[in-house]
Parts: structure tokens; C-alpha cells; sequence
């Protein structure tokens, strides 16, 4: 398995969209200037400075794929023409009330009903703080007496997580379920699985996320695996983890050991070893890997060569974000793996958090903004553009 095929990674990009990537990444990649591009357009939203143009000809259209669905359909078709299912996720963040996590759950809704039309999507996503309070998690996370209405609260969480879970069973979609910071996710936990008990007795329907970079996840992995072996087909969301600065922070702040493996190189064995325990015992689980990392998406593919799984079984699936590492998607899926990629949409304010994230981890990490760069490039040489 190559990821170095650009022709195949840009088949579903215009000239002008990958010039267009191009000048995104490149600028990314150029340190200083790249700080100063980021401030200066952080100075400009906070001077509520209409940007709005801007972004839509610029960072926009490479990680979004529209401001609503009916925006989304020509990107959503033109990845599954290439074999790429698209996972749409509605990218609001930092919801607050009781009417936010509601409008949430119904943006959710909405997607089941409407993508029930396309045969492109398999998955619909969301992230637990968009139809719950962050305060009220930490607060079941850390065991603490919840009020009458905190309790009341707790029930609307658990009818708003089985309403998305009950739609998409009738609508033949699965459900994943972002994973966040440590100190919410036990909360996460609890309700993804109470969930799983419900709709995974057959098959995998919900999946819960479990983010290799905190050294205690591959233990509570064994032991969801123990508990729950023959009862349902558990389904995990496997990723890294994307909040490790913010949770080094919480740690050293309160003094308490930090739940992030110590480097790297132990975060990425700890994604190796969840990944083998998963495959190895693929008959009790359902994958859905998240990595643009090529080594780990090059490892599931030995493992499944290895287990003598088809490329194409039906209980694993590859995916990255929209905008970043086509060339592994592509690449997969031309090879016959599932693959589907996270597609974010939603008007530009709402978004915004999003994209800002987008921007950050492409500059922060040099190595990945420097290979999207080189393979754009020679696909542009490739197609004697310039
Ligand atoms: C489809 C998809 C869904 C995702 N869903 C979620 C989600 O629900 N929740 C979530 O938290 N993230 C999610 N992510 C983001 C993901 O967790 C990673 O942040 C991101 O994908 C980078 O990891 P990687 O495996 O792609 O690449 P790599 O570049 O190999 O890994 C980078 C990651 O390694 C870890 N790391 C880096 N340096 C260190 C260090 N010094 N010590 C310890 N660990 C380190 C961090 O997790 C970092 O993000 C998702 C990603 C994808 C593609």
C-alpha cells in the first residue's frame, strides 16, 4: 500500500482548486508569516470585521464543503464518484443552553433525513458538547450529587443521544460519537455505552471514540472488551486525540498527573496496540479509524492482509478530514478499503472555530502541512500546471 499516487489523491480536484491548496499550504508552511496571517485574521473576527468573503475564497473550501447540505452535494458526489463516502458533521462548537443542544440535535436529525436520499454516506457524527453541558459531564465524570435539575438536564442528554441513535437505525446509518477532554469523557462514556447496549446487539450501529494518546485507553479498552464480548458488537472510533495541550494545561494547573502518554512515540504505540487488540478480535468489534498518519493506515492494512480480512469488510473503515491527506483516502479507496471522510459544513461564523483549529494544527504540524505541500506539487507538475 503507497499513498504517493497523486494523480489518483487529485483526480476529484479542478486546476484551480489545487493551485488554490497550493497557496493555503504554503502559507501554512512559512512560519512567521504564518503566525501573523492567523493574528491578524483573529484580529479581524474579533473586530467583527466582515470576513466573510474572505474565507469563502480562501481556508473555506478546503475544509468545508458547504454553508448547508444542498451547498455540501456537489463536493459529497464528486468524492463518492471517486469511492469516498462523505461523513457529514454540522461543525458547531462551544453550544451552551438548552436551545443550542436542541437545535444540535435536530441539525443531526436533519442529516439523517436528508442524506437518506444519497446513497454516499454510511456515518453521521457529532460531538457530545453539542447536545449536552460541558459542566454537567464533568460534573457525573467526577461523581459529584447532580440537582433535581441537573438530573432533568442528564434525561434530555440521554433522549437527544437515543434520538440521533433511533433515526439513523431507521435510516441504516451508524452513529459515532467524538471523544473530548478527559475530564468529560467518562460522563461520554457511560452514555455512549448505555447507547451500544441498546442498538449494537446485532451489529455495530453506535460507536464510542477512544483517543489513543491518553496511556489509559488501551486498558479500558480490554476491559470493555471483557465486559461486554458476546453481548453486542462494540463499536470504536479510533484516533489519537486532539486536546493534548489543553489537557498537559488542566493537569500541571490543578497538579494532577497528566492523562497524556509522555511522548510520541508512546502515544503512537499506544494506537498501534488498540488497533491490533481491535482487529485481532474483529468479530467483537466494528473499526472506524481516524489518522493521517500514512504509517498507521499502511499498518491497519498489513494487519487486515495479515488476518485475512477483505479490503472491503464491512466492520472497518479508514478516514481522514476533508481537506487533508487525499492522498491516503483516495489512495484506500482505490485499493478496495471503506473509506469516508469527515465532512464539516455549516455557515461561516458557526464554523469558524473549526476552521481556526484547521489552520493552527496545519502550521503546528510542519511535517504533515510539508508532505500535502510536495504532493501537490507534483501533481501540479504532474499536470504541467503552474
Ligand atoms: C476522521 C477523524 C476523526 C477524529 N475524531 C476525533 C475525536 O473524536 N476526538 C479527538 O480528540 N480527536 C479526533 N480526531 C483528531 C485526532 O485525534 C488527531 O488529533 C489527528 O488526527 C492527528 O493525529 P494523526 O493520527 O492523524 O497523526 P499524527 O501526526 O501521527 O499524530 C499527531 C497526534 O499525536 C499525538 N501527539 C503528538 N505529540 C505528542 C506528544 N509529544 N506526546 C504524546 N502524544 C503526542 C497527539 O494526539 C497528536 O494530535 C479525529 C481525526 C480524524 C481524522
Amino acid at each position: 500500500m503507497e499513498f504517493n499516487n497523486t494523480e489518483v489523491a487529485f483526480k476529484h480536484k479542478s486546476n484551480f482548486e489545487l493551485k488554490r491548496a497550493y497557496w493555503l499550504f504554503k502559507l501554512l508552511s512559512m512560519g512567521y508569516l504564518s503566525i501573523l496571517g492567523r493574528k491578524f485574521l483573529n484580529l479581524l473576527l474579533t473586530l467583527k470585521f466582515p470576513v466573510d468573503f474572505i474565507i469563502l475564497k480562501s481556508v473555506y473550501p478546503q475544509f468545508c464543503g458547504g454553508r448547508d447540505i444542498a451547498e455540501c452535494t456537489p463536493v459529497i458526489k464528486s468524492l463518492i464518484k471517486n469511492g469516498v463516502y462523505s461523513t457529514l458533521d454540522y461543525s458547531v462548537e462551544a453550544c451552551k443552553n438548552e436551545n443550542d443542544f436542541e437545535k444540535s440535535m435536530q441539525k443531526c436529525l436533519n442529516i439523517l433525513d436528508d442524506i437518506d436520499r444519497s446513497k454516499s454516506s454510511k456515518f453521521i457524527v457529532f460531538k457530545p458538547s453539542s447536545v449536552g453541558s460541558l459542566e454537567l459531564y464533568r460534573k457525573i465524570g467526577s461523581n459529584v450529587k447532580l440537582s433535581e435539575l441537573e438530573e432533568r438536564q442528564l434525561d434530555a442528554v440521554e433522549s437527544r443521544f437515543n434520538k440521533i441513535c433511533t433515526q439513523a437505525k431507521e435510516k441504516q446509518m451508524k452513529v459515532l460519537i467524538d471523544a473530548e477532554e478527559s475530564w468529560i469523557q467518562s460522563a461520554i462514556d457511560k452514555l455512549v455505552i448505555n447507547q451500544m447496549l441498546i442498538f449494537n446487539k446485532k451489529e455495530a450501529l453506535v460507536f464510542n471514540t477512544v483517543q489513543a494518546y491518553r496511556h489509559d485507553r488501551y486498558d479500558y479498552l480490554i476491559n470493555l472488551h471483557k465486559k461486554y464480548k458476546g453481548k453486542i458488537k462494540i463499536g470504536i472510533k479510533l484516533v489519537r486525540g486532539a486536546y493534548m495541550e489543553k489537557e498537559n494545561n488542566r493537569a500541571n494547573k490543578y497538579g494532577y498527573k497528566s492523562p497524556i502518554c509522555k511522548s510520541k512515540n508512546l502515544t503512537d504505540r499506544s494506537f498501534n496496540d488498540c488497533l491490533k487488540h481491535i482487529l485481532k478480535n474483529i468479530n467483537d468489534y466494528n473499526l472506524f479509524m481516524g489518522s493521517h498518519n500514512e504509517k498507521s493506515n499502511i499498518l491497519a492494512c498489513k494487519l487486515m492482509d495479515e488476518l485475512k480480512l477483505k479490503k472491503d469488510d464491512k466492520r472497518v473503515w479508514f478516514s481522514q478530514l476533508y481537506g487533508m491527506s487525499d492522498n491516503i483516502s483516495f489512495n484506500l479507496s482505490k485499493h478496495g478499503y471503506n473509506v469516508a471522510k469527515y465532512l464539516p459544513y455549516g455557515p461561516i461564523n458557526e464554523v469558524m472555530p473549526y476552521l481556526i483549529r484547521r489552520l493552527n494544527e496545519n502550521s503546528s504540524i510542519s511535517s504533515q502541512t510539508n508532505r500535502e505541500l510536495q504532493l501537490i506539487k507534483s501533481e501540479m507538475i504532474r499536470r504541467n500546471i503552474n
